[in-house]
């Protein structure tokens, strides 16, 4: 990943309906300048109020990752926050006019699609990263999720579902653009046709269809087409790991490894980097050999080689 932060040329946008609010909403990414972050701005309430894409705005963890401020909340955003991630987009204003980021095809890749329409473009800052210098582990029951020191940003996902098509898979990677687009951002979210009635009574899944999710019975996937990826499961796990690192609000050096976590429990780990401060550092643009101090904010390093 380039050492310096990154938005985009032009604006961008598309129509679609949320998964689970079924409401069709209006999305359109714009530039912002540099240190900006990743803003959302709700064009259809009074004032236009922002929130931004930080995991100290998540508002609910159930099913997906909401953002809120005040009265103004911006649902399911981890698709369109991995697309971000995925591409190198640093800063960039999202206007939305509705509840809920447009499911499209439940994967990231219509957003992967835009953003580079939109022409990414480097910006004169460096980027920061947070380094991990020691692990940090979060759990509850049997999942775990853990980070420990490296290079690079690495996922080792494992997944085991009571269900014959999916069990027990697992998938690691080293992150980077290229991984990102051929390996995750097609991987498609999913659901079980036992569930549906009882999400949508509830409220949740009011906008899913075979169009954006791969929906299983007892035995089978009822999507025509079957699916994407043999292990299109562990794979859109992992999408969602990214799409929720994301608010972190800087790329993240270190090896997740993740044992059946979720929405709450991404949104536990972000938490506990946000807290132990000590186990890791921030760094500008390029990586390399340096003694960091824990605690210490900024350490400017320069070294031969991307840290992705
Ligand atoms: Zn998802």
């Amino acid at each position: 990943m380039p050492p310096y932060q990154h938005t985009i040329t032009q604006e961008v946008r598309c129509s679609g309906i949320g998964l689970h609010s079924g409401l069709e909403v209006n999305l359109i990414i714009k530039p912002a300048p540099a240190n900006t972050g990743i803003i959302f701005r709700r064009t259809d309430l009074p004032g236009k109020p922002s929130v931004p894409a930080h995991y100290k705005y998540i508002t609910d963890t159930t099913l997906a990752t909401t953002l809120g401020v005040g009265d103004a909340s911006v649902a399911t955003v981890e698709h369109l926050m991995a697309a971000f991630m995925g591409m190198g987009i640093d800063n960039a204003l999202v206007e939305i006019d509705g509840p809920e980021v447009p499911s499209l095809d439940g994967s990231a890749a219509p957003f992967v699609l835009m953003l580079n329409k939109a022409r990414p473009v480097k910006q004169r800052e460096k980027r920061a990263y947070i380094r991990i210098i020691e692990p940090i582990q979060v759990r509850c029951e049997d999942k775990t999720l853990s980070i420990y020191p490296d290079n690079s940003l690495k996922i080792t996902y494992s997944i085991d579902f009571n269900h014959p098509l999916i069990q027990q898979q697992s998938y690691s990677m080293t992150f980077s653009e290229e991984t990102f687009c051929q390996e995750i951002a097609n991987a498609r979210t999913f659901g079980f046709l036992y569930e549906v009635q009882n999400l949508k009574e509830n409220g949740f899944a009011l906008g899913g269809s075979l169009d954006n999710a791969i929906v299983m019975d007892d035995s089978s996937i009822l999507n025509e087409g079957g699916l994407r990826f043999e292990n299109e499961f562990v794979r859109h796990k992992i999408l969602d790991l990214l799409g929720d690192i994301a608010l972190l609000g800087k790329p993240i050096l270190g090896h997740i490894v993740v044992h059946k976590s979720g929405h709450a429990l991404h949104h536990r780990l972000l938490q506990k980097i946000g807290i132990q401060t000590g186990r890791w550092v921030e760094c500008a643009g390029f990586l390399g050999q340096h003694n960091p101090q824990p605690g210490v904010g900024y350490v400017n390093v320069v070294a031969p080689t991307a840290p992705f």
